[in-house]
Parts: structure tokens; sequence; C-alpha cells
């Protein structure tokens, strides 16, 4: 048995020269929960070329969808970004990652960060019912550096607000925040800046980080109830220059 499946393409959008998604059938023996990832890739010179990608689709659909970034010389992206309907992908069998509801302890908010592409995972968690049970309010923060660069972010969200399931759910507990770095729009800086500062939670409305960090030491089991939990996603820069208050 192959390692993989071979799925066919079935759309590709470029929403910059630096970004594009696609969709791709899924065989119905790929499972996954929401917010993993798996080896994905092309067949290139009769070999597997791969490389990890977040599902950027929920596990309840039945299509499979990607968010990818194009490298001008990456091995793979400067190849996967040339595809086409009909063309052939790879995805490796198992599907792994530990950024999944079941991990998440309940808590009154959770904050999911990311820059760039590391919005896939996120995108997959927002269409996973069981993380709006869990939370009072979901923070979806995307960073970016150009405005035009969060289109993809901007589209789902605003799809899953109509959409007759999730728009009630979004509109109850889903705060999106997006943000730019090199542009003037509604909310600029990065994203550790906006958190240190207080701005963030001051645009939201919402009150600043609660980490539970008292409560921990008083009564650990209550403070599972009251902490805010966190999600991060995206490039190696910014996961290094958390705060550490975030830790
Ligand atoms: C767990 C995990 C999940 C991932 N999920 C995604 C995803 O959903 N979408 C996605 O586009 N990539 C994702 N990546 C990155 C992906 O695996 C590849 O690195 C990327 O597709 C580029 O492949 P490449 O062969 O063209 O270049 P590579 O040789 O892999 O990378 C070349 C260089 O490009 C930069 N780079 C690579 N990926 C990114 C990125 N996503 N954003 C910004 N800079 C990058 C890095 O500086 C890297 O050194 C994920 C990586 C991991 C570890």
């Amino acid at each position: 048995m192959s390692a993989f499946y071979r799925e066919k393409v079935l759309s590709v959008r470029h929403w910059t020269d630096t970004l594009f998604s696609f969709t791709a059938t899924r065989n119905s023996g790929f499972r996954f929960q929401n917010g993993q990832f798996a080896m994905i890739g092309l067949e290139v010179d009769g070999r597997p070329l791969l490389r990890a990608y977040s599902m950027a689709s929920a596990n309840h659909e039945d299509e499979l969808e990607f968010f990818s970034i194009k490298v001008a010389d990456g091995p793979l992206t400067s190849k996967l970004q040339k595809i086409r309907e009909g063309d052939t992908i790879l995805v490796g069998r198992k599907a792994t990652g530990t950024l999944i509801s079941n991990n998440l302890i309940p808590g009154k908010r959770l904050l999911l960060l990311s820059t760039g592409t590391g919005l896939a995972p996120f995108a997959s968690l927002i269409k996973d019912p069981d993380v709006y049970e869990r939370f009072e309010t979901i923070v979806l923060v995307h960073g970016c550096r150009q405005v035009s660069e969060l289109a993809y972010g901007e589209e789902l969200v605003a799809r899953l607000h109509d959409d007759e399931l999730f728009g009630p759910l979004l509109s109850e507990k889903l705060v999106y925040y997006p943000t730019v770095t090199r542009e003037p729009f509604r909310n600029r800086g990065r994203i550790t800046d906006l958190i240190t500062s207080g701005q963030l939670f001051g645009d939201i409305g919402l009150p600043p980080l609660d980490l539970g960090a008292r409560l921990w030491r008083r009564q650990p089991r209550r403070a599972r109830s009251f902490c805010d939990r966190e999600g991060v996603c995206g490039a190696v820069r910014f996961l290094s220059s958390r705060p550490c208050r975030l830790r």
C-alpha cells in the first residue's frame, strides 16, 4: 500500500504573488482532526517531493483545502504554485499535530495567533463546532505585511458568517482581528507589540490577558476554567518572539 493518496486538484486561487490556496479531492480513508497537518506534495522525476501542510479545510468537509506560500526558489512551492485543476497531488496517509480541540483545556477565551499561512490550521479549527462549545470567546488574530495578504482570511470569515450553522456561532463567539505591519489599515502593528501594549484587547473591547496565574497558585483546579488559552502558528520569528507572559 502506498504511503500517499493521489488526489485531484479541484480549484486553485492565487491571492497575491506570494500566497495561493487550492482544493483537492479527499480519499474517504483520509481522517484527520481539525488543526492537524499532513505531508503533501508532488511527484517530481518519479519521486515524492513533500512538505508539511496544515489542512485549512475541516474534517467534516468532503474536499481538502490548503493555504500555501510561494517561495520562488522553494523546492516544492516553486512547482506547487503552478498546479491547475485536474493535476494530481500527493497527500500522506497519516495526519498529525497537537493543535487540536481535544488538547485545548476549556477556558474563557481562546487566542488563535497567526501570521501569514499560519492561519491555515485555525481556518480548520474555526470550522469545528467543538471549539465553540469549549470557549466563551475565540479571538482569531492574523498578522501580515500587506492588506492584500489578509484576503484569504477575510473571505473565510465572511463566508462562515453567512453559513447557516456557523453564522450564529461566529456572531456570538468569534472575534476576528486582522492586522498589517507595512501599510495603512484599521489595525496596524506586530501581534506581539499589540498584545504587550494592550492595544489589541482595547481595540476588541475585551479585558487584557488573564492567564489565571494568581489563581493557579492558589486553586489550580478552579483556574482551569478561568484561563485564557492560546494557539500560535506562523513565521519562526513570530513564534520565537511571543511575549514571555504568553508562555
Ligand atoms: C507543521 C507544519 C505545517 C505547515 N503548514 C503549512 C501550510 O499550511 N502552508 C504553507 O504554505 N506552509 C506550511 N508549512 C511550511 C511548508 O512545510 C514548506 O516549508 C513550504 O511549503 C515551502 O516549501 P518549499 O519546498 O517550497 O521550500 P522550503 O525549502 O520548505 O522553505 C524555504 C524557506 O521558505 C520559508 N518558508 C517556508 N514555508 C513558509 C511559509 N509557510 N511562510 C513563510 N515562509 C516560509 C522559510 O524561510 C524556509 O526556510 C508548514 C510547516 C510545518 C512544519
